[in-house]
């Protein structure tokens, strides 16, 4: 039996303390020690790190101040299209959603077409159908909004200076100020497999079918025995294109680095070099933890059968 440990982020991006109720603050904290608590739980009964990841993923989906299931951003035409991936580093089988509408729970069709369907990576339209197919929980528009997210897309959703072009810097500040809010678990059970898992609604006002790192394995999200398991936050196209997760788990096969320095080295040299804000967090096959972040915070939290228990949220 090795030593277990369960970790979780629920996003990163521009947190700092003065922005900060201490209601709003408290409810962080509370949630995330209960989604690391119900993972936590289902490992020390010995199941597998797949199984709480799940458990995890699915309370911070259903929580309302996270960017995943319910409280996802809106999208330009104001509904919630959400990404989400699983992936189970003991064989590398991979389960991943791209723009899905009215998925209570993205994480558990995820991991529907990773265990019952030949495929990895559904989108659209064809995700949803599966979703209905296998019984997936369905919910209304209304169960997704929050007051919360609809203003933050108000803020930018008519501004002149908005039309998603790329160099477009007020839409980026505006980003910027913002929490990214997207959630993500890692696992290594009593029997040493490890597996990652991220969700999130994307980024505000995202238009044209746009798709993030989260579900795009190797780059937001990626589990192998062999390395690491991985589940990453931030402004994706930058982990896309530093095949962020990926990079990680390569630098520790191919190079040798600890867990802790591949991802330094991904978040704080890679990812700054093009501009990419954000973190991640990973365990390996022995249980050990890492989370690492170049924005100013990142809802996270870490527990494990070494009696480590820890929640926080600024750098
Ligand atoms: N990485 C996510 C995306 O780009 C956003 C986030 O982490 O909050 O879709």
């Amino acid at each position: 039996m090795s030593d277990f440990s369960m970790v979780l982020h629920g996003g990163a991006g521009t947190i700092l303390k003065e922005d900060m109720t201490p209601e709003l603050e408290s409810a962080y904290f509370n949630a995330l020690q209960i989604a690391l608590d119900a993972g936590y739980g289902v490992l020390e009964q010995g199941g597998t790190a797949v199984n709480a990841i799940k458990a995890a993923i699915v309370i911070l989906e259903d929580n309302v101040l996270f960017n995943a299931g319910r409280g996802a951003v809106f999208t330009k035409k104001g509904v919630q299209e959400m990404d989400a991936a699983i992936m189970d580093g003991s064989d590398l089988s991979a389960g991943a959603v791209a723009g899905v509408r009215n998925v209570r729970n993205p994480i558990m069709l995820a991991t529907e077409v990773m265990r019952n369907s030949n495929h990895v990576f559904l989108s659209g339209k064809g995700a949803n159908d599966f979703a209905i197919k296998q019984g997936i929980k369905l919910e209304p528009d209304e169960y997704f909004y929050s007051a919360f997210r609809y203003d933050q897309w108000k803020a930018i959703r008519d501004s002149d200076n908005y039309s998603l072009d790329h160099t477009n810097h007020h839409l980026e500040e505006l980003l910027r100020d913002k929490k990214f809010g997207t959630v993500g678990a890692v696992a290594c059970d009593a029997n040493g497999n490890i597996a990652a898992a991220t969700s999130t609604g994307g980024m505000t006002n995202k238009k044209y079918g746009r798709i993030g790192d989260s579900p795009v394995i190797g780059c937001g999200t990626y589990a192998n025995n062999k390395t690491c398991a991985i589940s990453c936050t931030g402004h994706g196209e930058m982990f896309i294109r530093t095949v962020a997760a990926y990079d990680v788990s390569c630098l520790m096969e191919y190079k040798g680095l600890s867990l802790q320095e591949a991802m330094q080295e991904v978040v704080n040299k890679k990812l700054v070099n093009i501009g990419g804000e954000g973190g991640m967090i990973g365990v390996d096959a022995k249980g050990n933890h890492a989370m690492v972040l170049n924005s100013a915070g990142m809802y996270r939290a870490v527990r494990n059968s070494r009696g480590f228990n820890e929640v926080s949220i600024y750098k």
